[in-house]
């Protein structure tokens, strides 16, 4: 049972969430509400797209169980609660049951605490989200889109006070690998959105913190996946 473009995508979320970078307002886990944000940041949520969410996360979670992976629709609970609404366990209404029948596999913890500990402990542990790259052949536009909206002039134009603030903050310096360069006494640097835009044209860039000035060749790097690696990951891969 392959995953979706979408649940592709939540998956990357997900696993930015397990490895305790700051893509939700709480660190280690999210919320049903950010992630259809996330995912859909032009719809406005409301409780029924719970529903949504709770069957993209069940499916991922089924197919990491089924590569020996932990569940990630463990650490995908509401705002105020520290474990998803549903009990753990083999009832009907438990996690642990639906995801065997639906996978074929008895996860192997005795309860949600345990489970998300297993998604933390993980994702602490594999850099490269283990067999995914191969498993997970990315949509190439989808992977494209990110890049080119941060590039677009009209994006620049609506946004450029605040990206103008971003280089300075940044002193016109890539701020994975350190490069700088001036071409005719203008800084070559790119202002990269940490968090992408898709599929929203009009957006409008609210924060100073959302950017970071990447290189040419690191800002490749940070969109080689729908999700942007972030700044530690791409030193990583350039070895740095
Ligand atoms: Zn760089
Ligand atoms: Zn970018």
């Amino acid at each position: 049972m392959p995953l979706s473009a979408t649940e592709k995508r939540i998956r990357e979320l997900l696993i930015r969430v397990a490895r305790g970078e700051s893509v939700a307002r709480r660190t280690g886990r999210i919320s049903y509400k950010e992630v259809w944000e996330h995912i859909h940041p032009d719809i406005k949520w409301g409780q029924g797209h719970t529903w949504d969410v709770v069957e993209w996360i069940t499916h991922i979670s089924a197919v990491e169980l089924q590569n020996g992976r932990p569940p990630l629709n463990e650490i995908v609970t509401p705002t105020n609660k520290l474990v998803p609404k549903d009990p753990w366990g083999n009832a009907v209404q438990g996690i642990k049951g639906h995801l065997k029948k639906l996978s074929g596999i008895s996860a192997p913890y005795k309860d949600h605490e345990e489970a998300q500990k297993a998604c933390w402990r993980y994702w602490a542990n594999h850099s490269d989200g283990g067999p995914s790259s191969d498993e997970i052949a990315l949509n190439e536009t989808e992977v494209e889109e990110g890049y080119r909206q941060d590039r677009q002039s009209s994006f620049i134009k609506r946004n450029r006070k605040i990206i103008d603030a971003a280089k300075k903050r940044d002193r016109f310096r890539c701020q994975a690998c350190g490069f700088f360069l001036e071409v005719d006494g203008r800084p070559l640097i790119d202002c990269h959105h940490k968090i992408p835009l898709r599929h929203s044209s009009g957006v409008r860039v609210t924060k100073v913190s959302d950017l970071v000035c990447l290189c040419p060749t690191c800002h490749r790097i940070a969109h080689s996946r729908a999700y942007p690696l972030s700044v530690k990951e791409i030193r990583r891969c350039r070895g740095l």
